[in-house]
């Protein structure tokens, strides 16, 4: 399948928090028994070389590379084999979060969900084989520098897995995106940083971070 980015939505962006055992650790977390899910708004998508903005309301927004999966057809209660046929391919996600904010809230709605705080693309690529998923790696650069480097296998719950269950729970749509969870070495993004969330055969997103001066 394939698409090119930007297109019409996604309707609806669902994330998974700590998917990997290493980021899990790094925030004081256990790894939940079952995916844990949240959503984004889709009014908080950016693509490839547009800017982040930091709202004045956070002292901490931190970088999140993530591995997305860009759904292809509509699914519900699908088996994990149906799921993986579902994928229309993969991109690069940044799951930005005020992390500070993230904490106070029982919901991560507020600390996940400002405007600019979801950026994916390039593109969405399609794997020359389904079961390539198992081999995609993500890698995070702040100002050139790695922060994040993470691989599909080191998930806690596998793509074809956390796509099963959330069809469990709502229907997914083409177009839907799901950001998979971030692997150790989340941190600060300040005015000024250029951030990169790179995913080897898939692409590199970039964008530029900076401060909110009003409207
Ligand atoms: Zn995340």
């Amino acid at each position: 399948m394939g698409l090119e980015t930007p297109f019409t939505g996604p309707g609806k962006i669902v994330c998974v928090g700590r998917n990997y055992a290493d980021h899990a650790a790094e925030l004081g977390n256990v790894l939940p028994e079952r995916p844990l899910l949240f959503l984004k708004p889709p009014s908080s998508v950016i693509g490839d070389g547009d800017t982040i903005i930091l709202p004045p309301e956070s002292n901490q927004v931190e970088h999140e590379g993530e591995i997305g999966v860009v759904i292809g057809r509509t699914m519900y209660r699908v088996s994990e084999s149906e799921a993986l046929e579902g994928i229309a391919g993969y991109t690069c996600v940044n799951d930005v979060t005020a992390r500070d904010l993230q904490k106070q809230d029982v919901q991560f709605t507020r600390g996940k969900g400002f405007d600019t705080f979801c950026s994916f693309g390039p593109a969405v690529v399609e794997l020359p084989e389904r079961d390539a998923y198992r081999e995609l790696e993500v890698i995070c650069r702040v100002n050139g520098e790695v922060r994040q480097h993470g691989a599909a296998r080191d998930m806690q719950f596998a793509i074809p897995m956390v796509v099963a269950y959330i069809s469990s729970i709502m229907t997914l749509e083409p177009g839907d995106l799901i950001a998979t969870g971030t692997p150790a070495g989340v941190g600060p993004l300040l005015p000024g940083d250029m951030v990169e969330v790179e995913i080897p055969t898939v692409g590199i997103l970039s964008n530029r971070v900076e401060a909110y001066e009003g409207t």
